[in-house]
C-alpha cells in the first residue's frame, strides 16, 4: 500500500523543511509550497490525503484555504491539520469550527507532530457515525449507549441528558477536540438548549459525576475540550 501523501503549506522556510524532512523519513510522500493559493492548486490536482496547514500565510490566509477545501466537494475528504504560533487560540477555534480536524501549536518537537499525523491519517472519515451505538470503555468508564447509561467502576452514574450527550460526543472521538460551539451544536440538535459558556458548566457536574475517571475529560485551554487519547 503506497503511504500517504501529505502536502506542507507554510511560508516558512525552515519549518516547512522540518516538516518535510521529518515527514520523508518517516516514508511519506510530501508536497510543499508556502503560499496557500499554490496549496489549492495541488489540492485540485493531487487531492493529498492530509494537508498540513499554517494559518499566518502571505495572500489567501490559512483559514480562507481550510474554508475552500471544506466547502468543495472534491476535496472534503482531505484531512487538515493547522498549525499556529502560541496565543492564537482563537484562530484554533476557527479552524476546527471550518472543520480542521486537528491542530499544532508551533515551536512543536517532531515526534509529537508525527504521532498528530498519524493519529489524524488513522481516522477515517466519517467514523464517527458508524458507531454510534458501541459500547465505550476506558479506564473503569462504561458508556452504553442503547440503554443511554454510564458506569464508573461497576456503578451507574446518573447524568441528565444534556451530561450524557456531551461525555458520548467527546468519548466517541478520543483525542479530537471539540470547541464549545461544536458542542452546543452537537447537543442542540435534540432541542436541549445550551449555550457556550453553560458548557462550562456541563463539564463541571460532568467531572464531579464522572469521580475518578473525571480526569479523562481534558480542558484543552482557549480552545474546547477532548476525551484523553
Ligand atoms: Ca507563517
Amino acid at each position: 500500500m503506497p503511504k500517504d501523501h501529505i502536502l506542507i503549506v507554510e511560508d516558512e522556510d525552515d519549518i516547512r523543511g522540518l516538516i518535510k524532512y521529518n515527514l520523508e523519513r518517516e516514508g511519506y510522500t510530501v508536497s510543499d509550497v508556502p503560499t496557500g493559493e499554490e496549496g489549492l492548486r495541488i489540492c485540485a490536482d493531487r487531492q493529498p490525503d492530509l494537508l498540513i496547514l499554517d494559518l499566518m500565510l502571505p495572500g489567501m490566509d490559512g483559514l480562507e484555504v481550510c474554508k475552500s477545501v471544506r466547502n468543495d466537494p472534491e476535496l472534503r475528504n482531505i484531512r487538515v491539520i493547522i498549525l499556529t504560533a502560541k496565543g492564537e487560540e482563537p484562530d484554533i477555534v476557527t479552524g476546527l469550527e471550518l472543520g480542521a480536524d486537528d491542530y499544532i501549536t508551533k515551536p512543536f518537537r517532531p515526534r509529537v507532530l508525527i504521532a498528530r499525523v498519524k493519529a489524524v491519517l488513522r481516522r477515517g472519515v466519517g467514523e464517527e457515525t458508524s458507531n454510534e451505538e458501541a459500547i465505550i470503555e476506558r479506564e473503569g468508564l462504561k458508556i452504553h449507549p442503547g440503554r443511554h447509561e454510564v458506569a464508573v467502576d461497576g456503578e451507574v452514574i446518573d447524568l441528565t441528558y444534556t451530561e450524557f450527550k456531551i461525555l458520548h460526543l467527546l468519548a466517541k472521538r478520543p483525542g479530537w477536540v471539540f470547541t464549545r460551539y461544536q458542542i452546543v451544536d452537537a447537543v442542540r440538535g435534540e432541542d436541549h438548549p445550551v449555550s457556550d459558556r453553560s458548557v462550562d458548566v456541563q463539564i463541571v457536574g460532568l467531572r464531579k459525576k464522572l469521580k475518578s475517571a473525571a480526569d479523562l475529560i481534558e480542558t484543552v485551554r482557549g480552545v474546547g475540550y477532548r476525551f484523553r487519547e
